[in-house]
C-alpha cells in the first residue's frame, strides 16, 4: 500500500511543551482531581512522601508516575480515588545541608518545598493538592506531640539510660534501624560508636508479637521476611547459673539459650564488657587487662563486634559461676561479641555445638566436650561445631535422648527445679526517638526539680520550635542553649522548670502522615474522625523495599498502638504494598550528587515532555525491578507517541469494509482492553505499553489497507485514548478534545471488553497419521500444544488408524499434528 491511501490531512506536529502546561492549569482550575471525601465507593492510593532534600530526581518520577497511572485507572473504574501528596520536611539531612550552606533549616526547607511542588506539578499527576501536609508546620507537629503524650500516658513512651548508637559526625544518637549493615551512619556514612545517654523510647517491643502477624495485609514476601527477621523471635529457655563471689550481692547470672539440650557442654560464661557485674567480680590480678579490654570494646561499632569473620577476642575475669545442672564451675570471661543490649548481656559458651564458641574456646584453650553426638560419631574430638540434631551424651540423666526431646526435657527439669524458665525473646529493641538536634519536633516534656518528668498539658500544644536557635551541632541539643525555650513553668506545680531539649526522630513524622492527609487543616485532633473512619486504612501503598525495617515497621507499630487507643480502626495501616525497584544512575550506581550520576527529570521533561518521560519510565522494564537508567530507548517511546498523535487525527478510508477486516479490528480492540486491564491491575506497565504499541501499529495497517468500518474504527480509537489516559494524561486529553469528544477524558469510564469479541478466531489443524492426512479439525487460534495433541488424538478418524500403537505425536504450531504409529 502506498502513503497516498491515507485519507484526511496530516495533523500538526505533537508539541508536548504547549499542551502539557495548558492542561495542567485547566485541571487545576477545574479541580478535577479533588477527592470527594464523602464518597462511598473509594480507594486510598498512597505513594511514599518525598523528603525535602532539594530537587526532584528521576527516582521520584519512577516511584510516583506509575502509581499515579494506577490511581487514575481505578478512578476510571468508578472509584473515588484519594491520591494525596505532602513533604517529609524535618530531620538531619535538612539540617546538615543547611549548616553546610549557611542557610537556616527553616528557609532551606520551605524553599525546597516550593521548588519540589513546582517540579511535581510538571508530572501531570492527579495529586489532590488540597491535602498537602508538611511535617515541619506547627499545625502538623503539634499532633506528633499530642500522640507522644498519648503514648506516655499508656506507658508506651518512656525515658531511660541506655547505650546508644552515636554518630560522631552528626553528633546525635541513631536508632538501630539507622545504622547501616556496615556499621556506619545511614545519613552521613561515618562509623557509629556507642554512648550511654538518657533517651526517650517508644515501646515497640510491646507489639513484637502483633507485628509478626502479617495475615491482614498483602505485602511482598521480601518485606515481610525482612520484618520477621528484624523482629527476630526466638523460643528458648532462660537458665540460671549460680554466682558466689565474696562481697557481691548478686547470686546468679541469667542467660538465654535456644539450645537447652547443650547445657552440659558449657565451658565458659561470656559477659558483655559493659555488663554491670564485670567490675564487681573481676579479681584484682585480672583488673588491668579487663579494663583495657573494656576500653577497646567501647570504641568498636556494633557491626564490628558482631562480625563473624573477626578473631574471637576476650579476657578472663578471674571469677567463676556454677552450672547448676551439671554441677560444674564455669569460668567467666568478657568478650566484645556479647552485647549488653541484647538479651541478658551474657552468653553461655558451648564450643562443641556453636562455631563462634568453638573458635573462642580454641583461641583461649578451653575444653570442647561433645554433648550432642552426630549419627556416626566415634568419640573423637570435633573439627567443626556440630549444630545439627543428634543424640545426647555426657549429659547425665538425659543421655540417650534425641536433642529435640532433650530441649523439652531439660526445659521442664529447669522449670521444675527453679533453675530457669521457658522464654521468648525478640531481636527487636524499643524505638529510640530522641535526637540531640534542632530541626525536629520538640518533645513535649518538662523537667521539674520537684516532680521530675512532667508532660506538657494538651492545651499548651504545640510546643513551638524556636526559629532563632543556634543550630550547629555540639552533641547537646541546640535547644538546650536557647534560654527562652528551656525555661518554663511546671504544668503540675507551677514552679520553675526546664523543657526537654531533645527533638523527635523524623520517622515519627512519617508514622502517620497519611492519616493527616485526610484533614490537614483539622484542629480538634490529628484527623477528622468521621473522614478517618471512612477512608482508613490505605488500600494501596507504593514505595521502596529499603524502608522495610524502618518506616514500614515503625508505621505498623504506630498504627497498632493508636488503634488500641481507639483513634483509628483496622489491623494494618497499609493493606497492599507494592515495592517499585530502585532506579540507578547510568553507571549502575545509586544516584547521588557526589557521584555526579544524577539524571535530572526537569531536563528530560523540557525536551521530551512529561508524557514521553512517564511512558518511558514505565516501559523500560518491570516496575519492581528498577535498574540503571539510560536514555537509549526514549526516542522509541517518543516516536510511538508521535505515531499515536498522527493516527488518532487521520481519517481512514470510507467505503464498505470487508467483514473479516472488521471482525479482526474489533478483536484487536477488545483483546487490547483485556490485556491492558489485567496488566494495570498487576502494575505491569511495561507490557501494557507494549500492548498499546502493538495496537497502534496494527491500526496503522488497518487504516492503510482499505476501507474501514467507521463504528469499529471509532471504538478502536476511543479505547486507545482511554487506555492511554492514565499513562500519558496530557496527550490523551488533547487528542480527546481534538477528536470532538467531551471534556474530560479523565472523567470517562475505563473501557469494557466483550469476551466473545476478544476471543481469537478458529483455525484448521491438519491431522496426519504416519504422514497421511486423516482429518481436519477446527480449533481456537490461540491453542497450545498439549490441547492440540489431545484434540487430534480424540478424532474418531484418527482412532481408526492409530489404534493404541501411538509412538510419537509431532505438532507444527497452528498447522498440523502428525501421529506416528508403529
Ligand atoms: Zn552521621
Ligand atoms: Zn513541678
Amino acid at each position: 500500500m502506498t502513503e497516498t491511501k491515507k485519507a484526511g490531512t496530516m495533523a500538526e506536529r505533537y508539541k508536548p511543551q504547549e499542551i502539557e502546561s495548558k492542561w495542567q492549569q485547566r485541571w487545576d482550575a477545574d479541580g478535577i482531581y479533588h477527592t470527594d471525601l464523602h464518597a462511598e465507593r473509594k480507594r486510598f492510593f498512597l505513594t511514599m512522601l518525598p523528603y525535602t532534600s532539594g530537587d526532584l530526581h528521576v527516582g521520584h518520577w519512577y516511584a510516583m508516575a506509575p502509581s499515579d497511572s494506577a490511581a487514575r485507572f481505578y478512578r476510571m473504574q468508578g472509584y473515588e480515588v484519594f491520591f494525596p501528596i505532602g513533604f517529609d520536611a524535618f530531620g538531619l539531612p535538612a539540617e546538615n545541608a543547611a549548616i553546610k550552606q549557611g542557610i537556616h533549616p527553616h528557609k532551606w526547607t520551605y524553599d525546597n518545598i516550593d521548588r519540589m511542588r513546582g517540579q511535581l506539578k510538571t508530572m501531570g499527576a492527579m495529586f489532590d493538592w488540597n491535602s498537602e501536609a508538611r511535617t515541619c508546620d506547627p499545625e502538623y507537629y503539634r499532633w506528633n506531640q499530642w500522640f507522644f503524650l498519648k503514648f506516655f500516658e499508656k506507658g508506651l513512651a518512656y525515658r531511660a539510660m541506655a547505650p546508644t548508637n552515636w554518630c560522631p559526625s552528626c553528633q546525635t544518637v541513631l536508632a538501630n534501624e539507622q545504622v547501616l549493615p556496615n556499621g556506619t551512619c545511614e545519613r552521613c556514612g561515618t562509623p557509629v560508636t556507642h554512648r550511654d545517654l538518657q533517651q526517650w523510647f517508644l515501646k515497640t517491643t510491646a507489639y513484637a508479637e502483633a507485628l509478626l502477624d502479617f495475615s491482614h495485609m498483602e505485602w511482598p514476601d521480601q518485606v515481610t521476611t525482612m520484618q520477621r527477621n528484624w523482629i527476630g523471635r526466638s523460643d528458648g529457655v532462660e537458665v540460671r547459673f549460680g554466682l558466689d563471689v565474696r562481697g557481691v550481692e548478686e547470686t546468679e547470672i541469667r542467660v538465654f539459650t535456644t539450645r537447652p539440650d547443650t547445657i552440659f557442654g558449657v565451658t565458659s560464661m561470656v559477659l558483655a564488657p559493659e555488663h554491670p557485674l564485670v567490675s564487681l567480680i573481676t579479681t584484682p590480678d585480672r583488673k588491668a587487662e579487663v579494663d583495657a579490654y573494656i576500653e577497646q570494646a567501647r570504641r568498636q561499632t556494633e557491626i564490628e563486634r558482631l562480625n563473624t569473620e573477626r578473631e574471637k577476642t576476650g579476657v578472663f575475669t578471674g571469677a567463676y559461676c556454677r552450672n547448676l545442672l551439671a554441677n560444674q564451675d564455669v569460668p567467666i570471661w568478657i568478650a566484645d561479641y556479647a552485647l549488653v543490649w541484647y538479651g541478658t548481656g551474657a552468653v553461655m559458651g558451648v564450643p562443641a555445638h556453636d562455631q563462634r564458641d568453638l573458635e573462642f574456646a580454641k583461641k583461649h584453650g578451653l575444653p570442647v566436650p561433645v554433648v550432642i553426638a552426630p549419627p556416626d560419631w566415634d568419640g573423637e574430638e570435633l573439627e567443626q561445631a556440630y549444630v545439627e540434631p543428634g543424640t545426647m551424651v555426657n549429659s547425665g540423666q538425659f543421655d540417650g535422648l534425641s536433642s529435640e526431646e532433650g530441649k523439652g526435657a531439660i526445659a521442664e527439669y529447669l522449670e521444675k527445679n527453679g533453675l530457669g524458665k521457658r522464654t521468648i525473646t525478640y531481636r527487636l529493641r524499643d524505638y529510640l526517638i530522641s535526637r540531640q538536634r534542632y530541626w525536629g519536633t520538640p518533645i513535649p516534656m518538662v523537667h521539674c526539680p520537684k516532680n521530675g518528668v512532667v508532660p506538657v498539658s494538651e492545651e499548651q500544644l504545640p510546643v513551638l520550635l524556636p526559629e532563632d536557635a543556634e543550630f550547629k551541632p555540639t552533641g547537646e541539643s541546640p535547644l538546650a542553649r536557647h534560654e527562652r525555650f528551656v525555661n518554663t513553668t511546671c504544668p503540675k506545680c507551677g514552679g520553675p522548670a526546664k523543657r526537654e531539649t531533645d527533638t523527635m526522630d523524623t520517622f515519627m513524622d512519617s508514622n502517620w502522615y497519611f492519616i493527616r492527609y485526610l484533614s490537614p487543616q483539622y484542629d480538634k485532633g490529628p484527623v477528622d474522625p468521621e473522614v478517618a473512619r471512612r477512608w482508613l486504612p490505605v488500600d494501596q501503598y507504593t514505595g521502596g523495599a529499603e524502608h522495610a525495617v524502618m518506616h514500614l515497621l515503625y508505621a505498623r507499630f504506630f498504627w497498632k498502638a493508636i488503634r488500641d487507643m481507639g483513634l483509628v480502626h483496622g489491623d494494618e495501616p497499609f493493606l497492599r504494598l507494592f515495592n517499585q525497584g530502585q532506579i540507578l544512575g547510568p553507571d549502575g550506581q545509586r544516584m547521588s550528587k557526589s557521584r555526579g550520576n544524577v539524571v535530572a527529570p526537569d531536563e528530560q521533561v523540557a525536551r521530551y515532555g512529561a508524557d514521553v518521560f512517564r511512558c518511558y519510565l514505565m516501559f523500560i522494564g518491570p516496575w519492581d525491578q528498577g535498574g540503571p537508567f539510560g536514555l537509549e530507548g526514549i526516542s522509541g517511546v517518543e516516536r510511538w507517541l508521535n505515531r499515536v498523535w498522527n493516527l488518532v487525527q487521520t481519517e481512514p478510508q470510507s467505503g464498505t469494509a470487508d467483514e473479516g477486516t472488521t471482525r479482526d479490528l474489533k478483536r484487536l480492540t477488545h483483546k487490547t482492553i483485556r490485556r491492558a486491564t489485567e496488566d494495570i491491575e498487576q502494575f505491569r506497565f511495561n507490557t501494557l505499553i507494549a500492548a498499546l504499541m502493538e495496537m497502534s501499529n496494527a491500526l496503522m495497517h488497518v487504516r492503510d489497507a482499505g476501507p474501514v468500518d467507521r463504528e469499529a474504527w471509532n471504538e478502536a480509537i476511543e479505547s486507545l485514548l482511554l487506555i492511554l489516559a492514565p499513562l500519558a494524561p496530557h496527550m490523551a486529553e488533547e487528542l480527546w478534545e481534538r477528536t470532538g469528544r467531551p471534556y474530560s477524558v479523565h472523567m470517562q469510564s475505563w473501557p469494557q471488553w466483550d469476551a466473545e469479541l476478544a476471543k481469537e478466531g478458529e483455525i484448521t489443524l491438519v491431522v496426519q497419521v504416519n504422514g497421511k492426512v486423516r482429518d481436519r479439525i477446527q480449533v481456537p487460534a490461540d491453542i497450545d500444544e498439549p490441547r492440540a495433541k489431545e484434540l487430534a488424538l480424540a478424532s474418531p478418524l484418527v482412532a481408526k488408524h492409530a489404534a493404541g500403537a501411538v509412538q510419537r505425536v509431532i505438532y507444527v504450531p497452528r498447522k498440523l499434528v502428525n501421529i506416528v504409529v508403529r
